[in-house]
């Protein structure tokens, strides 16, 4: 085996007492294409996850190939998610990467099975599909085409330029079942994306690749978000971020303002206080009362970039619903599991029709 030479024992493994426990770990691995990362190499038992049923998700199942991601973005939602295994939520959320070696094997059985609902499932939900890992398992073709082989329509919500390497088998796959493809681009300026988002492919690369799906002639939606504030709130940078968004292609952007749960705001605040020391005030003011920012930000803000999303042209249309990268064309095509409405009613909650993401929506998407 090409990685062997690398392979850390379970007993290593036990080094991080969580992953020891796990009982389904085949190996963990170190290579130097990856430097400072190590995958842990699972056998899942399950892929399909049900979204809880009280959720106001327009969507009712995810996969995660990944668990962790190296894109490392200091504002990630997700982070907390790894302290399900002793991990921490800062670096080793970053570098501790738990790979889901056979979930398109487990996939392919659980959607062959009869009670299956071809109900549609989002992928990016949670973490990045086409994070770094990804060029290496490869297990997102396998998924792809497990989903439209049988019939199940999905998204795909990412940072990741690797979705250019299988465009072909997307688009292939809309050919069978409605696909739903958006990119999620916050940061306009260029150190300032790195610093913030500092294992992720460049916003230039990112605009390509909405450009590529787009020469395909597939949708590409522009997820603006988060949108930080006091940084990428102003309206030079709103602007300019719709109009290289439409340059590229997008057929709609969705934004919303930044979201730090407990857990995600120690972590961004670590790297305001080193990189924005001055913005330190206004923040913990802004942030004083929990997780989301208040009403009143989160309305200036709309008064500020609704205008701009009206005058690029980028409004989600009401047929194509702002669905977090997650199913339009599905929500109206699925036979169940959508939350669809009733007849003659849209496909989707009035809510979501608006170009800012739900706040209850906020905190499963990146
Ligand atoms: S926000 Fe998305 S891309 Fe960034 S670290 Fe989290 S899951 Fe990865």
């Amino acid at each position: 085996m090409r990685w062997s030479g690398q392979e850390l024992t379970t007993e290593q493994a036990g080094a991080l007492p969580g992953l020891a426990r796990l009982n389904n770990l085949v190996r963990s691995v170190r290579t130097p294409e990856f430097d400072g990362i190590t995958f842990h190499e699972v056998l899942a038992k399950s892929a399909l996850n049900r979204v809880p049923g009280q959720s106001a998700m327009p969507f009712g199942w995810t996969i995660n190939p990944y668990r962790g991601c190296s894109h490392a973005c200091t504002y990630c939602f997700a982070r907390p998610t790894h302290n399900y295994l002793d991990l921490d939520a800062g670096k080793d959320f970053d570098n501790e990467i738990i790979v889901k070696v056979n979930v398109a094997e487990v996939l392919s059985k659980e959607l062959a099975k009869p009670t299956w609902g071809k109900h549609p499932v989002a992928l990016g939900t949670n973490t990045d599909p086409y994070q770094r890992a990804e060029g290496r398992y490869r297990l997102m073709p396998g998924i792809i085409a497990a989903l439209a082989d049988s019939g199940t329509p999905f998204s795909i919500l990412t940072k990741g330029t690797l979705l250019r390497r299988d465009l072909d088998l997307l688009h292939e796959a809309s050919q069978q079942v409605p696909v739903d493809l958006a990119m999620s681009i916050a940061i306009y300026d260029d150190a300032l994306q790195q610093a913030v988002e500092p294992g992720t492919p460049s916003t230039k690369a990112r605009l390509a690749t909405v450009s590529a799906i787009r020469d395909k002639g597939m949708d590409c939606s522009v997820f603006l978000m988060p949108i930080l504030p006091f940084l990428t709130d102003t309206k030079a940078h709103l602007d300019e971020a719709m109009r290289q968004a439409k340059a590229a292609g997008a057929t709609g952007v969705l934004y919303s303002a930044l979201y730090l749960k407990p857990g995600v705001k120690e972590w961004y605040f670590q790297w305001l206080e080193q990189d924005h020391p001055e913005l330190m005030p206004q923040y913990r003011e802004l942030y004083k009362r929990g997780t989301y920012a208040p009403k009143e930000y989160r309305q200036w803000l709309a008064e500020r970039i609704q205008p701009l999303i009206r005058a690029h042209g980028l409004q989600r249309r009401r047929e194509d619903p702002a669905t977090g990268g997650i199913l339009s064309k599905a929500l109206t095509a699925s036979p169940a599991g959508a939350r669809t409405a009733s007849p003659g009613s849209p496909a989707v909650p009035p809510s979501l029709i608006a170009a800012e993401l739900p706040l209850d929506l906020t905190p499963t998407l990146f």
